[in-house]
């Protein structure tokens, strides 16, 4: 019997496998992955630095680990080349593999800024273990910092690093941190936290040129003014893996579009987690993968399931002003009303018949979360 193939072996990847196991415990499944094929929680990453976690203390199981618990056979550092739906086959390392069904679970790249100079080279993200690894590495030895992008990524790993005794700089062309999933009174209460703590924001500007300069990097920003560090981290967003997908002739828009059954546009290939593009929406989150997963497990068991989004607050790990935001729609027509309450900002967002659309929270005015979520309206 041919196998159901997995790309991937991120929390996509993985809480398909486990969700599917629950359902069908004995058809071959198969994962193939360009990492190492152990299990990690990637939010984990950008939370590490401050309690001194290697990479090793962050992976939770080995590979050999997952194949035993999934009654899978998982092969590591594996890259696939291409996919041939119309003869149900991926090719492997030159060789052609055939499936039964396929799941793409390719997780998203992160986003290079275009960079003159001579070390536009050294610029580092962190979008896996081994990313971590590489960044814990850099820090080694080394105090000072610049964080390219101040979303939730860049704020989080401020955060961290502050924590950990490093001093941050954070370059973002906007006008406040998390500008895109908040409202701008959060924002500033974030901004102002984060500031007390000791991040130097620079706002407006972005950095154009990354330079050797002695010992540091030195950093040209966009409005001629220059700051040095000794690490550069690069957090300006992520890009759905879509390459595969689109050279097999799957439509892919930004991300791979996906039904709500998770099916994609060639017969048994399906796509699931940052890769996928569902509802026209790409959500790097953790929720939304999880419900994919559920979902696509049943519909892989031959058991009629349909995607359906619960509330998914967004929770954002800074400690120095902790947020909890559900953003509404994209283009949802409405407006923020929003407080300055002595336990934080409380931004909701209502359309033009008072139904509430989404809410951003600060520090102890998260606590209401639960109970704003009941009261949305999903559009
Ligand atoms: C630092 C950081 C912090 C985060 N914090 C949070 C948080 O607090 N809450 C939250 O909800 N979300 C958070 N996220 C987002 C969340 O972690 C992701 O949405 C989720 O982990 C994505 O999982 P995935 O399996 O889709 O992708 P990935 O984990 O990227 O996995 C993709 C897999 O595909 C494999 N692959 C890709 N192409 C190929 C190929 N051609 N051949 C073989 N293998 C291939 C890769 O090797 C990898 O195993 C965070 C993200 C980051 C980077």
């Amino acid at each position: 019997m041919s196998p159901l193939i997995i790309i991937g072996s991120g929390l996509a990847g993985f809480s398909l496998a486990r969700e599917w196991r629950k359902l069908d415990s004995t058809t071959p499944l198969r994962i193939f992955t360009s990492d190492d094929g152990g299990f990690y929680s990637k939010p984990m990453l950008s939370n590490a630095i401050a309690g001194g976690k290697s990479a090793a203390q962050l992976a939770m199981k080995t590979a050999q680990q997952m194949a035993l618990e999934l009654n899978a056979e998982i092969n590591s550092h594996t890259e696939i080349s291409a996919i041939h739906p119309e003869r149900h086959c991926i090719t492997v390392n030159g060789q052609e593999v055939t499936y039964s069904r396929l799941v793409l679970a390719q997780g998203a790249d992160p986003i290079r800024p275009p960079m003159q100079g001579d070390s536009a080279d050294d610029l580092l993200s962190v979008n896996n273990l081994d990313d971590y690894a590489r960044f814990r590495a850099a820090l080694e030895g080394n105090k000072r910092v610049a964080i390219l992008g101040g979303g939730l990524i860049g704020c989080e790993f401020a955060n961290d690093l502050l924590a950990g005794g490093f001093s941050v700089d954070v370059i973002d062309p906007g006008t406040h941190p998390l500008a895109a999933l908040l409202p701008v009174e959060a924002s500033l209460k974030l901004q102002d936290a984060l500031g007390q703590q000791g991040v130097n924001w620079h706002f407006g500007v972005k950095a154009e040129a990354v330079e050797r300069a002695g010992d540091a990097l030195r950093l040209t920003l966009s409005d001629d003014s220059s700051l040095d560090a000794d690490v550069v981290l690069s957090a300006i967003g992520l890009r759905s893996r879509t390459a595969l997908a689109a050279a097999a002739g799957i439509t892919v828009k930004r991300g791979i579009v996906v039904d709500d059954q998770l099916k994609t546009s060639a017969p048994d290939v399906f796509a699931i987690g940052d890769c996928a593009e569902a509802q026209g929406k790409v959500l790097l989150y953790i929720m939304p993968l999880m419900q994919q997963a559920r979902t696509l497990a049943k519909v892989l068991a031959g058991t009629e399931a349909e995607l359906i989004y619960p509330v998914m607050p967004v929770v954002i790990k800074t400690p120095a002003c902790p947020i909890t935001v559900c953003p509404p729609a994209l283009g949802a027509e409405g407006e923020w009303k929003v407080e300055s309450t002595p336990l934080g900002v409380r931004a909701l967002f209502f359309d033009s018949t008072e139904q509430l659309l989404g809410f951003a929270l600060t520090e102890q005015a998260t606590a209401e979360k639960t109970t704003l979520a009941q009261q949305l309206v999903q559009s």
